[in-house]
C-alpha cells in the first residue's frame, strides 16, 4: 500500500489526493482483519516542510464475529487517517529537509532520540507505505461491543441455539437476579 511522493517532495505547501483499492498484506498482519472488501483509501498528502501530511478516509467491509449469536456479520468500516510522516534520510553533503527549496528540517530532527521515534513515523525515498497506520486506524475504529445487530436475541442459555433463528421452550428468566430478589421481599 504504498503512495509516490517524489513530486511532492520540492515545494512546500504542494498538495495531490491519491487513491487506493487494496487488501492488506499478511505481513503487516491482515490474518488478524478479515476484510469482505479490498481496503478504499482516499488520501490527501500536502508538503508542510518538517513532514508531509497524509489526511483522508479509510472504507472496507471487515467480518466480526457476534458476542451474542456468535455468528459472524459484515462490518462496514468508515474511518479517517491522520498521519505526519518524518523523512529520515540523513544527508551526506549537507543538504536538508524533504524540500531543497524550502529546507525545513533542522540537524536536530535529524538526530532521532528513541522518545521521539516511537511517536513520529518516518519515511525515506520516493514512497511512504501506508499500510501500517491503514491497518492500525482500522483496528482502532471497531467496536467495542461486536453485535450482529441490536435486535440479536442471542444463544438460549439453557439449550444454547441461536434465538435468532429458532424457539425453544425453555424458560427464559428476563428479571436481573437482584431485581427478583427485591421483588421476592415485597412479596412478602
Ligand atoms: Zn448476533
Ligand atoms: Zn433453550
Amino acid at each position: 500500500m504504498r503512495v509516490a511522493i517524489s513530486m511532492l517532495k520540492h515545494n512546500l505547501g504542494d498538495r495531490r489526493h491519491f487513491q487506493l483499492a487494496e487488501k492488506i498484506s499478511p505481513e503487516t498482519g491482515s490474518e488478524l482483519l478479515e476484510l469482505v472488501q479490498p481496503v478504499k483509501v482516499s488520501l490527501d498528502i500536502t508538503n508542510c516542510g518538517a513532514y508531509l501530511q497524509a489526511q483522508g478516509t479509510i472504507v472496507t467491509v471487515i467480518k466480526l464475529n457476534c458476542g451474542r449469536c456468535l455468528k459472524a456479520y459484515e462490518y462496514l468500516v468508515e474511518t479517517e487517517f491522520n498521519e505526519n510522516y518524518y523523512p529520515v534520510e540523513v544527508r551526506k553533503n549537507n543538504q536538508k529537509s524533504i524540500s531543497n527549496k524550502h529546507p525545513v528540517v533542522e540537524d536536530h530532527d535529524l538526530e532521532i532520540s528513541n522518545e521521539a521515534s516511537a511517536e513520529k513515523v518516518f519515511f525515506s525515498g520516493n514512497f511512504i507505505n501506508v499500510e501500517p497506520e491503514v491497518f492500525s486506524s482500522i483496528q482502532l475504529s471497531l467496536p467495542m461491543r461486536q453485535v450482529c445487530s441490536e435486535e440479536c436475541r442471542g444463544l438460549c442459555s439453557e439449550c444454547g441455539i441461536n434465538l435468532n433463528d429458532e424457539q425453544c421452550d425453555c424458560q427464559h428468566d428476563e428479571l436481573d437476579p437482584r431485581m427478583a430478589a427485591l421483588q421476592k421481599l415485597f412479596n412478602k
